[in-house]
């Protein structure tokens, strides 16, 4: 029960690392408030949350949509006047080199992968400096820190993202409000499933590329880094500001030559 009492909000939980941090959070005691765009995917969250005995909330909001995401913070806080732990999770892949991609592709990456965690610290930060009290996860990417083909859009953005969680660390810490960021590498999701069959011939065969550039033999699982966003959440990383929290098999800091 480490977040007993703790009212967290997850964007983009209806899927992946979202949906696997919203099932653990509950079962360490949060009251969980499923965001995600797509309606069924959420519910579906919420169903299994619920079967664990435990209250959680769907709202369904595009976290790029600034009407949307007022609205969801507002609901959140008229139905408990509070919220503890942000976990800024949604986004979207972006493939391609720099000269491939389309405005349109480009500005759709950038918007939802760093508009989406603009949007819901800038509506849910005020609450949480009234109370002098908050943590946020900011979801990242290792890509921030290293270079890998054919992701110009996808890396910009989770760069932008760990530059983001610096700088609010710096301006918020005063309201005692934590702000750290995960760097997951290759989680095993829909969103990886997705990007191998559309840049791969052969996926399995990308599987095992992947593999190389890291030190684990096997590619992560949404509750790995679900395990880390619980730390990051809970108090007991309290002494953790403006951290980037590197969960990739060793893909960073290993040299696996
Ligand atoms: P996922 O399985 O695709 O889950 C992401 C969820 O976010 C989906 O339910 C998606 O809905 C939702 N979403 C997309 N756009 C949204 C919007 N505008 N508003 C609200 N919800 C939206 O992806 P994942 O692998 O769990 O990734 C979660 C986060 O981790 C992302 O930020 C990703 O960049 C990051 N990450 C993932 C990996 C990895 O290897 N998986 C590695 C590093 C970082 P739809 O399905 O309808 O689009």
């Amino acid at each position: 029960m480490r977040l007993k009492g703790k009212i967290c909000l997850i964007t983009g939980a209806g899927s992946g690392i979202g949906k696997s941090t919203a099932l653990l959070f509950a079962k360490e005691g949060a009251v969980v408030v499923v965001n995600d765009i797509n309606e069924n995917d959420g519910d579906q969250t919420v169903d299994e949350i619920t079967q664990l005995g435990t209250e959680a909330l769907f709202i369904k909001a595009d976290v790029t949509d600034s009407c949307s995401v007022k609205e969801m913070i507002q609901h959140v806080i008229d139905k408990y006047s509070r919220i503890d732990v942000l976990f800024n999770n949604a986004g979207i892949s972006g493939v391609g080199q720099l000269h491939e991609i389309e405005p349109e592709d480009w500005d759709r990456v950038i918007n939802v992968n760093i508009k989406g965690v603009y949007l819901p610290s800038k509506y849910a930060l005020p609450h949480m400096m009234k109370r002098k009290r908050g943590s946020i996860i900011n979801m990242s990417s290792c890509i921030a820190e290293i270079g890998l083909a054919r992701r110009a859009s996808y890396a910009t953005t989770k760069g932008a993202v760990l530059s983001l969680t610096k700088s609010m660390q710096v301006d918020y810490a005063p309201y005692n409000i934590r702000v750290n960021a995960l760097l997951p590498g290759t989680i095993f999701t829909p969103f990886v499933e997705n990007y191998l069959k559309t840049s791969y011939d052969n996926p399995d065969e990308a599987i095992e590329q992947i593999k190389t550039r890291q030190l684990s033999g096997e590619l992560g699982r949404p509750e790995d880094v679900a395990n880390a966003a619980l730390f990051l959440a809970s108090d007991e990383s309290k002494f953790m500001m403006g951290s980037p929290l590197y969960v990739d098999g060793g893909v960073v800091f290993g040299k696996n030559a």
